[in-house]
């Protein structure tokens, strides 16, 4: 990705990434598209200052851009080797997105603020991203046309596994999800085998909530 690197932020990115490693992020394909993917470009002006930290910084329409660390670990569970098709549920800023698009071979991402897809969708480009389609609507109804996905991330938190997106994950594919309340939830990992989901927990998280007829009445 030829990124439109500005100096005075690539000594911070690569902090970012040895905090990254302090915490246990161990894929170096991770690491690498945290130090290639400008995350200052995907925040609002107001808290660009902050970009590097790892911490979530609010985007609007009272959503948050999640921790580079919450963003790192759930791509890293999704063991992607750069030839799978993946679903993101969440576009929010688009960081995550674009941090997917280094490690898939594509992206198809869904977004229900059409404020926040209309930001994200420039600042992708900026950021010379190619292989990501986003799409305005309720993610958790998936998106049908171009399953099954190898990976799905879900990125805003689920009382439990929207139907459509337990039946557009490919056999062996990995879904990504907070399930719990609406405050708290549980970061689990699911793998399909036989049809039928495999539960593993990965760590407490506090996602803003999954909003949608798969997931929490809005
Ligand atoms: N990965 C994003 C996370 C943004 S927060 C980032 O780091 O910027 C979660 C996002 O999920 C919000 O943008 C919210 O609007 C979106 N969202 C919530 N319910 C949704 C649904 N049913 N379909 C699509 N997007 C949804």
């Amino acid at each position: 990705m030829a990124s439109p690197v500005e100096p005075e932020f690539r000594g911070a990115r690569r902090r970012l990434v040895e905090t990254l490693q302090d915490k246990g992020i161990r894929d170096l394909a991770v690491l690498r598209a945290v130090d290639m993917v400008p995350r200052h470009i995907f925040v609002p002006e107001t808290v660009r200052h902050r970009a590097y930290e790892d911490s979530a910084l609010p985007i609007g329409n009272g959503q948050t851009i999640s921790q580079p660390s919450v963003h790192a670990r759930s791509v890293e569970h999704l063991q992607l080797t750069g030839k799978e098709k993946v679903l993101e549920i969440g576009t929010g800023s688009g960081y995550q997105t674009a941090l997917l698009a280094e490690l898939a071979a594509q992206v198809f991402s869904v977004e229900r603020y059409r404020e926040l897809l209309d930001r994200a969708r420039p600042i992708l480009q900026q950021a010379n991203v190619r292989n990501v389609s986003l799409s305005l609507g309720d993610g958790t109804l998936g998106w049908r046309e171009y399953a099954p996905y190898d990976g799905i991330v879900v990125s805003a938190g689920a009382p439990h596994v929207p139907p459509a997106l337990k039946e557009q994950l490919a056999e062996g594919g990995r879904l990504l999800i907070p399930i719990g309340d609406r405050e708290e939830q549980m970061l689990t990992l699911f793998t399909k085998r036989g049809g039928r989901l495999e539960r593993r927990d990965i760590t407490p998280v506090r996602f803003v909530p999954l909003i949608g007829a798969g997931g929490w009445p809005g």
